[in-house]
């Protein structure tokens, strides 16, 4: 009788995503391991709105699918962020830090649900002044009456 290898199959993490148009498509092999919503005044701008939602994992993990030759990127001089996103619709896109230590994952690139929930609010005191933080506007399941 053969003993059976009591270790289990080694299986890593895997997170799929992409952008708005379909022309990238990329995976994460890893766990995230934090979970920020950033309100710097950058984050502000690349993303339109109030923060960016950016997961964190080692630098390692991102493999492009396709449509890596569309993706562009921007260091935004002096400050240690970035924005990467595709050049046909402008979607964010997962990216390396400039330190190459990690890799920021943005999280409505992701196809599902991020496994982990937001840990923090960084860069607190550069948030949008309109910004309300909490639960306390009335929701609509689309543009809402005004739309
Ligand atoms: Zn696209
Ligand atoms: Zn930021």
């Amino acid at each position: 009788m053969t003993k059976a290898k009591t270790s289990p199959a080694k299986t890593r993490p895997s997170f799929t995503g992409g952008c708005l148009c379909g022309s990238v498509r990329f995976e994460i092999n890893a766990s995230f391991d934090d979970f920020h919503l950033c309100h710097c005044q950058q984050c502000q701008q690349t993303t339109g709105t109030a923060h960016a939602a950016n997961l964190m994992t080692g630098p390692t993990a991102l493999r492009w699918l396709q449509g890596e030759d569309v993706v562009r990127r921007y260091d935004v001089p002096g400050r240690t962020i970035s924005n990467a996103f595709c050049q046909s619709c402008g979607a964010a896109l997962p990216f390396v830090s400039v330190s190459g230590a990690r890799t920021i994952v943005p999280a409505g690139s992701l196809d599902k649900t991020p496994p982990i929930p937001p840990r923090r609010h960084i860069f607190w005191n550069e948030r949008a002044d309109w910004y309300a933080n909490g639960d306390t506007l009335p929701t609509d399941h689309n543009f809402g009456a005004d739309g």
